[in-house]
């Protein structure tokens, strides 16, 4: 057994972040700045996207994303109830509603049909999540975004660098060339806070192919300040400025940019390290029917932020208290989880669905059974380590552990 304990994330920082961040500092530009741009630069060609606007968050991203697109009060936005608090907090700050929907017990993404079954008449957006890195079925969501001229605001917290049948996650959806038949908005989002698949400390990526809608996501980025206000400093740069709209201020800084670009260079090495770890763990694994392997597409490409193992409960009674009620409220994951920690091997839970949560119960009088599929897949989920700094021993202690969990108390 390990005798130090194995972290569930941790980034991956060499000499290369160090030298980017002594570059911003001793340039003397702190705040957004030249790198901020070539950060910009380079993640929009990686992905494929004509504009990306450096923000300090996702989150920052997605509230700007909606701005952009126009979400008024008493507007409606289709969001997946198996997702993190983010996906649906930027609603509430325009006092809109989060529509909130079951997801496909596969993958976890929304479920498009339940998407087209939850559009009313207030319905504004979808914002649909790629979880662990799996993308949402986005055909079929842009197909419905079409048809009720909605406009799709990607979460892709999870998805760099995510594939979409061949189409990088960032990259333009196929039909937004169309604008006469639907309203064309997507922005795509990406975060980069410490325990994503490229990270910045704090920070996130706005990603859209529509000149309007980045424009006015970088003027709100910064107090709402018209066009390219951080270049007030620079040689050619005035001091004149015009207030166009009571912006926010997520602007990124160059020393967060200068970390994004050395974690870009190295985001194909990191993704193949996840990759072959994984497939380590399918191969361990498969064999334990207590255990349920992560969902794959063989026409996608999964960037493996997360590696989402699912229970059977009912193969694991030595894990049961024994009430007819012990697989149904989870206690067997408790357990399970508990008994990985004995074995120095950090895990975690992706997610506890927004409608379980106190306020979305409260605002919204939501119930645990009112999306069955996420509750039920959320009881039995436990999210093991996969992170490029993992050694091969790492890797092996966390199979080792997984694995005697499942036959001490399997059946
Ligand atoms: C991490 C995460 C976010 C928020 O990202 P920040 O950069 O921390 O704002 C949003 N959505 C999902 C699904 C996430 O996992």
């Amino acid at each position: 057994m390990r005798t130090s304990f194995l972290p569930f994330a941790l980034p991956d920082i060499d000499n290369s972040e160090l030298q980017q961040i002594k570059e911003a500092l001793d340039s003397g530009w702190v705040t957004t700045g030249p790198k901020t741009k070539q950060f910009e630069a380079a993640f929009a060609a990686a992905v494929g996207a004509r504009h990306a606007v450096a923000v300090n968050s996702c989150t920052a991203a997605m509230h700007l994303a909606l701005e952009a697109i126009g979400l008024k009060a008493g507007d409606e936005v289709i969001v997946p109830t198996y997702t993190f608090a983010a996906t649906a907090e930027v609603v509430r700050y325009f006092d809109a509603r989060p529509v909130l929907v079951d997801v496909d017990p596969r993958c976890l993404n929304l479920d498009p049909d339940r998407v087209e079954a939850a559009i009313t008449p207030h319905t504004r957006a979808i914002i649909p999540v790629h979880i662990a890195g799996l993308p949402a079925e986005m055909d079929a969501i842009a197909d419905i975004a079409a048809r009720h001229g909605l406009a799709i605001v990607e979460d892709a917290a999870h998805a760099f660098p995510t594939r979409y049948k061949g189409r990088l996650i960032g990259s333009p959806l196929p039909f937004t060339g169309q604008r006469s038949t639907v309203n064309g908005h997507h922005l795509v989002c990406f975060s980069f806070y410490a325990t994503k698949t490229i990270t910045t400390g704090e920070g996130g990526m706005l990603c859209t192919d529509d000149e309007a809608l980045a424009d006015r996501c970088r003027i709100m980025a910064l107090h709402g300040i018209s066009k390219d206000a951080w270049k007030r400093y620079t040689a050619e740069g005035s001091w004149y400025y015009e207030i166009v709209a009571p912006g926010f201020k997520y602007n990124m800084t160059d020393i967060a940019a200068g970390m994004g670009l050395a974690q870009l260079a190295k985001a194909e090495a990191m993704w193949r390290r996840r990759q072959e770890i994984a497939r380590r763990y399918n191969a361990a694994f498969a064999g334990y029917p207590a255990l349920e392997l992560p969902h794959d597409r063989p026409d996608c490409q999964h960037a493996w932020h997360l590696y989402m193992l699912r229970l059977r409960p009912e193969h694991l009674p030595g894990l049961s208290d024994g009430s007819p009620q012990g697989a149904e409220d989870g206690v067997v994951r408790r357990r399970f989880i508990e008994e990985l920690r004995k074995r120095q091997i950090g895990v975690s839970v992706h997610f506890i669905p927004l409608h379980l949560h106190p306020y979305y119960r409260e605002t919204y009088g939501y119930r645990p059974s009112d999306f069955p599929v996420a509750y039920r897949e959320y009881l039995r989920e436990v999210s093991l380590p996969i992170y490029s700094r993992m050694s091969d021993q790492d890797v092996a202690d966390v199979i080792e552990a997984v694995c005697d969990v499942a036959t001490t108390f399997g059946g």
